[in-house]
């Protein structure tokens, strides 16, 4: 495979770039854009043409610097042992290819897709969606070689997106409902994904029938259909092995897998719960689930939503904390589909005696709840508040009174526990510790470390830490 003929090197070296605002040409799709997507369909070799590009919409070199056009990119693929349980696989590669191109920021996947070009790469020539096509097409052939032709497709106007993104929405909603058909119990096989490593080096997912992907595009169908053609490759299978906590969601396999994907970083993970020893998050989550101290709760936030949460924090601000392969209790980056399986963060819902973990949730944005509301309980569903009800703390732990939402059960506990506690601090007694983990927010990561504070409570002015070398030690 050759690329001499494009005017800017390709290759997994440039994975990790970052185009600044000021540093780009145009954006395409990402947050201020309503409609765009990416999809990749298996068709028969009859219905493409390989090697075709085509572009609906205006092409790069006409795009004015600086502005922001809707993205859509319909990758269709053929070949004799391609099966329709490949697409979001091959679907979740568009982001990856497009990473390979020095010169393009390629982030997040289906209908929140986020490119950035650089004004760099169109000033070296790089200043048309052929170009862009003809590399995913060979990147396609060549590093997945039971696709043997390929046609690439772009849409770049708002109205020649319309049809195609609906049809896109109506193909992701299909794998969804598929998803929701099966449960860990009904499988004896998990499934793993590594492709975001490059990103966030102690990240790998686990993908069982209760959790799809943090990125909400790959399922337990999608991944189980990827290992099986092509097992050496990003997804894999996890033999789930000895179930050391059915609530929590622990399992040997599980655990083996993160020890030796995350190079002896994380070894233990709670598949259902937020709380304690989360699932690890990259960066491409759709939403996060973040604990919200004040009222023992849980809210929910999506990458679509602009505003700040009911924590006082955007999106942006919270990914940063949540993202980057961390295990990070009170922040866990999720996929939409996630939230709607019986199995939701159980963990953190029914050790407080709550019914479900769903009932933890005391906080959504509205397009988040639009959109799943439909599988939440109908008695839970006008219980937890969205940015039209409360905007801030205090009115949420009154309207959590109001409509008497589970999670109230659990404060007057919790309140007993504080009061016990400030009872002791009077006292002046040593407490015992517990059982909560807690690390501490960008100390992860080889050369770092985690505290685990178990079942206490700090009150401090301040935390000094202090490095002690041997010299230290000796004069102790
Ligand atoms: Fe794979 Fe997970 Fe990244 Fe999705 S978020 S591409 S499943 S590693
Ligand atoms: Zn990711």
């Amino acid at each position: 495979m050759s690329f001499e003929d494009i005017p800017v090197p390709i290759g997994p070296v440039y994975e990790g770039e970052r185009i600044r605002a000021k540093q780009m040409y145009v954006e395409l799709g990402g947050p201020k854009m309503e409609k765009h997507f990416e999809l990749c369909k298996v068709v028969s070799k009859k219905e493409i043409t390989d090697g075709q590009v085509t572009i609906h919409g205006i092409d790069l070199k006409d795009m004015e610097e600086g502005s922001t056009h809707p993205i859509g990119i319909f990758v269709e693929v053929a070949g004799p042992e391609l099966e329709v349980d490949l697409e979001a696989v091959f679907e979740r590669r568009v982001h990856e290819f497009c990473n390979f191109v020095n010169g393009i920021m390629h982030l997040n996947q289906r209908y929140t897709n986020w490119l950035r070009i650089s004004k760099t790469a169109v000033e070296k020539g790089f200043n048309s969606f052929q170009l862009l096509g003809a590399v995913l097409i060979r990147l396609y052939k060549a590093e997945l070689p039971i696709i043997e032709q390929a046609q690439v497709t772009f849409f770049t106007n708002e109205k020649e997106i319309e049809k195609p993104y609906a049809m896109a929405m109506e193909i992701y909603d299909k794998r969804d409902e598929r998803a929701r058909t099966i449960h860990d119990e009904d499988v004896d096989m998990f499934y793993g994904c590594v492709l975001c490593q490059s990103f966030a080096p102690t990240h790998a997912c686990c993908i069982t029938p209760d959790r799809t992907s943090l990125c909400g595009s790959i399922n337990w169908f999608d991944a189980r259909a990827a290992a099986k053609v092509d097992p050496k490759g990003p997804l894999f299978e996890i033999p789930p092995g000895e179930c050391l906590n059915e609530l929590a969601g622990e399992y040997t396999g599980v655990n083996e897998m993160i020890k030796k994907r995350s190079l002896g970083e994380i070894d233990r993970i709670y598949l259902f719960s937020g709380m304690e020893f989360p699932h690890t998050s990259c960066g491409c989550f759709e939403a996060i689930d973040f604990y919200i101290p004040e009222v023992n709760g849980h809210g929910i936030v999506d990458r679509n939503y602009g505003d700040v949460a009911i924590n006082g924090l955007p999106f942006s601000a919270m990914a940063n904390q949540t993202g980057g392969g961390k295990q990070m209790p009170g922040f866990n980056g999720i996929s939409i589909q996630y939230i709607i399986s019986p199995k939701y963060q159980q963990y953190d819902g029914k050790s407080q005696g709550l019914n479900e973990g769903i009932e933890t949730v005391v906080w959504m944005n509205k397009g988040v709840k639009d959109r799943i509301g439909e599988f939440l309980p109908k008695d839970l569903l006008s219980k937890i508040a969205t940015e039209e009800e409360v905007t801030d703390i205090n009115a949420l732990k009154q309207w959590l009174q109001d409509v008497n939402h589970p999670i109230v059960e659990t404060w007057a506990e919790a309140l007993a526990e504080e009061e016990e506690e400030e009872e002791w601090e009077a006292e002046g007694a040593m407490v015992p510790m517990g059982t909560v983990g807690m690390t501490i927010p960008g100390v992860g990561g080889s050369g770092g470390f985690s505290i685990i504070l178990k079942n206490c409570k700090v009150h401090a002015e301040a935390i000094i830490i202090k490095k002690i070398g041997p010299k230290g030690k000796k004069k102790k």
